[in-house]
């Protein structure tokens, strides 16, 4: 029969990948605790306006890029592409707006999009999603990205760039909206159908395009940033102070947009040309106008998504240090009677204990422990119970030495001995 296998762009995590995954959360987690973030779980799964009407419906993501299908009640329900939409939606719901003047929330887990396979890109992919609601203050904007520098220096990256912009409010977009209505209009003869579309829609996404002709049109247009309204303005110099008193470098990058609609004011990207052509691996920015446009009350709000499987080709297989690994090896049925004794000992003391199931010979139980890479094997055989002794073999000194057969304390013994070299 054929086997089955993972669709395409979905995958397993296993071994080495699950192991650096491990230590990217661990480490999110720990900057994240020790900033006062709350983590929340939202569902995979989502009606499909919740993505419609917060991403923008003439976005890449909503139309072309979505898991949307039809449930058995005729809802049409959309696999989420993102976080933040569905954290707004729970922030609402949950009525945290009432209860907290300032949130601070983070998820973690599986995002779906239907893009093309690339490296480092999947359909299922994983993100650390961090969002802040209640504060305007553009100096949450720098916490944020000292903390993700914080997070890259744990995990042994020095090589990346913090790319920042401003895309202004909707007074100033207002007045650019024009100035690139005109730009483009004069060359609309070399705008695909889907940028002729937007043209008069939504003529910021135009800059998302990624068909050639149009990169070329838009890398000349006038930029929004020399449009920014004098509010603006002073919350990016202000935010640029403040990553200056954090020490933490950053470079303007006056091309710089976000591919949703929410964004406002702040964003940002984090690169590293270590991934080729689409290098970012951490995007945000701020969204002052997404609650209330989701019918909440007007509440400024920021966030920021690291994706795990990019972040993951840039950490390096670093290990930690290391609990040590035990291996019991009996022989016979007298000494596999001790097996829940010893169990309940080396667990009880938290450490690992391993064997094997079957027994069978010294030869091939050591050479199990060899392969588990065990640092101590405790050796047990008729000889040794008679004696009250137990065999401990050093894997790493290849020596032995005894110790009395005593399970309710050899754990603790061992463990201390592990804690000395
Ligand atoms: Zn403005
Ligand atoms: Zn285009």
């Amino acid at each position: 029969m054929e086997k089955i296998r993972t669709l395409r762009g979905f995958r397993d995590i296993l071994g080495e990948d699950i192991e650096k995954f491990k230590r990217i959360e661990s480490a999110s987690r720990r900057y994240l605790d020790l900033l006062g973030f709350t983590e929340i779980e939202i569902p995979v799964l989502e009606s499909t306006d919740l993505f419609a009407r917060s991403i923008g419906d003439t976005t890449d993501i909503v139309e072309k890029e979505m898991f949307t299908f039809t449930d058995l009640g005729g809802d049409s329900v959309t696999l989420r592409p993102e976080a933040t939409a569905g954290v707004v939606r729970a922030y609402l719901q949950s009525g945290l707006h009432a209860k907290e003047r300032i949130s601070k929330l983070f998820t973690i887990g599986p995002m779906f999009r239907h893009e093309r396979p690339q490296k480092g890109r999947f359909r299922e992919f994983h993100q650390v999603d961090v969002e802040v609601f209640g504060t305007d203050d553009p100096f949450i904007d720098a916490e944020l990205l000292w903390m993700i520098s914080l997070l890259l220096g744990d995990l042994g990256i020095k090589r990346y760039t913090m790319e920042v912009n401003s895309v202004g409010c909707k007074l100033c977009r207002e007045e650019f909206r024009a100035v690139l209505v005109s730009y483009f209009e004069t060359r609309q003869d070399r705008l695909c159908e889907d940028c002729l579309r937007r043209l008069h829609r939504n003529p910021l996404r135009i800059f998302d395009c990624k068909n050639r002709q149009c990169i070329e049109v838009s890398s000349e247009s006038p930029l929004l940033f020399d449009y920014l309204c004098a509010g603006c303005s002073g919350h990016f110099q202000g935010f640029l102070a403040h990553m200056n008193d954090f020490g933490v470098p950053v470079t303007v990058n006056k091309r710089l947009v976000r591919g949703l609609d929410y964004y406002t004011k702040t964003v940002f990207e984090i690169t590293s040309d270590e991934l080729g052509a689409q290098k970012a691996f951490t995007a945000g920015g701020r969204y002052d106008n997404l609650v209330e446009e989701m019918g909440g009350p007007k509440t400024p709000a920021i966030g920021f998504a690291i994706g795990m499987e990019r972040l993951a080709l840039l950490a390096g297989n670093e290990e930690g240090p290391r609990k040590p690994v035990c291996f019991f090896a009996y022989l016979g049925e007298k000494a596999k009677a001790y097996l829940p004794l010893m169990a309940k000992d080396f667990i009880g003391q938290g450490m690992s204990l391993r064997y094997s199931y079957e027994g069978k010979s010294l030869k091939s139980q050591m050479r199990y422990a060899d392969g588990l890479g065990a640092d101590f094997v405790l050796i047990l055989g008729d000889e040794e119970i008679e004696r009250k002794v137990i065999i401990v073999r050093n894997m790493k000194e290849k020596d032995q030495f005894e110790l009395p057969l005593d399970p309710p304390g050899l754990a603790a013994v061992l463990k201390e001995r592990f804690r000395k070299e």
